[in-house]
């Protein structure tokens, strides 16, 4: 017997994952759970893939595009348990809200969006498709192993961060750079023989603080940033002189700039400047590597990357997805506007070129925090809407 499509059962299933915890790398017992929910819930092809991705099929009652439906299963680290209010992984429903890690970024959506899938059986005139993926929080692998897999072929996809209700449509993207400043190490009783790599940061901070104030605008997503996040120096001991220092730069870049290009810049705005320094120095700027590994035992080397993307906001998709959804509080069409953060839409359409929207309920204000929470009523409206959401966009593509 198939489960009953529900409010109350999908907060149900939002409390179990939240119950248990999946860092990046460690989404097997969530998957797990999130495939049981979909048997439970009657979907065809439910499967795994190589990275831990689990996708389950809505048939649609017609041969229209599918919609797929997208949320990460992974969550980012809780921190001190006392800083919190209510316990992170206990998934206490207090005061109208959900409270606990994940509860809006994003088991809470991820369940969500399996109800809301459910309740079109039969209803569709597509197939929708439920994935929910791996590593978003760190770059998004899982999103960009599906998307290249080819194994779906969504006519649209919608994701499930936060949105608060409005319907958004594209944010900046992220990469992390590494700028590498190499000397000669020493013993901190004689500098004279030593070349200190350290002595070349502020330099190189000049140049970031100077780069900064000329980067590019858009009129929706707003300014491009750039900025050092950290400092790495290596050998650690401090009575040596050290011959490696790493600056960490964070740069929030518009969608029409890749990884390549973004290197090259930092690159050249550094040689313009630094370029007449001691000979002995050399610098180095790569994005930063992260070795990566699923919960399916498979590595993958990448670099730190979410690409950025911008739906156009009079693309007749955007204003279909809005008028589908309506306002929260009010009368007329969805508000439709950026999110602040970047999410696995980056890929699908910053990369892949399938037009995305994002919905769901949560204030992005609470992402991230200690106070991570969900407004069951918000919740409520926003299950409501996803049906609609999903018909319209369906409807458009055909
Ligand atoms: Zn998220």
């Amino acid at each position: 017997m198939t489960k009953a499509v529900t409010f109350d059962n999908t907060l149900a299933f939002a409390q179990n994952l939240i119950r248990s915890p999946s860092p990046s790398g460690h989404e097997g017992e969530v998957a797990a759970l999130v495939r049981y929910e979909m048997e439970s819930l009657g979907f065809r092809d439910i499967r795994t893939d190589e990275v831990g991705n689990v996708i389950g099929v809505v048939p649609g009652a017609g041969t229209a595009p599918a919609v797929l439906l997208n949320s990460h299963m992974d969550v980012v680290a809780e921190g001190d348990h006392r800083e919190w209010e209510y316990p992170p992984f206990a998934a206490e429903v207090a005061d109208g809200y959900l409270h606990g890690r994940g509860a809006m970024d994003i088991k809470g959506p991820l369940a969500i969006q399996t109800y809301a899938a459910a309740a079109l059986a039969g209803r569709a005139p597509g197939d929708v498709i439920v994935a929910h993926t791996v590593f978003e929080e760190r770059g998004g692998l899982g999103m960009k192993y599906l998307m290249e897999s080819g194994t779906v072929t969504p006519g649209a996809v919608v994701i499930g961060e936060a949105t608060h209700g409005d319907i958004c449509i594209g944010h900046r993207g992220r990469g992390e750079i590494e700028v590498v400043i190499r000397g000669v190490a020493g013993h901190a009783s004689a500098p004279d023989r030593a070349c200190n790599a350290l002595d070349l940061v502020p330099g190189v901070l000049d140049v970031v603080a100077e780069f900064s104030r000329g980067q590019a605008e858009d009129p929706v997503l707003g300014a491009s940033t750039i900025v050092a996040t950290g400092l790495d120096v290596l050998p650690e001991s401090r009575n040596v002189i050290p011959d490696r220092v790493t600056v960490v730069l964070d740069w929030r870049v518009l969608p029409d700039i890749g990884t390549e290009a973004m290197t090259k810049c930092v690159r050249e705005a550094l040689s313009a400047r630094l370029g007449t320094v001691n000979e002995e120095f050399a610098i180095d700027v790569s994005m930063a590597m992260e070795s990566q590994c699923t919960y399916t035992g498979r590595t993958h080397e990448r670099d730190l990357f979410t690409p950025g993307f911008l739906m156009d906001p009079s693309d007749p998709f955007v204003r279909v997805a809005a008028s589908a959804v309506g306002r929260r509080s009010g009368e007329g069409p969805a508000v439709v506007r950026p999110w602040t953060f970047a999410t696995d839409g980056g890929w699908s359409y910053g990369v892949f070129g399938i037009p995305t929207v994002g919905f769901a309920p949560g204030e992005e204000r609470f992402a991230h925090t200690n106070r991570e929470r969900l407004e069951l009523d918000e919740a409520r409206w926003v299950f409501e809407r996803y049906p609609d959401l999903v018909l319209g966009l369906q409807q458009a593509l055909t």
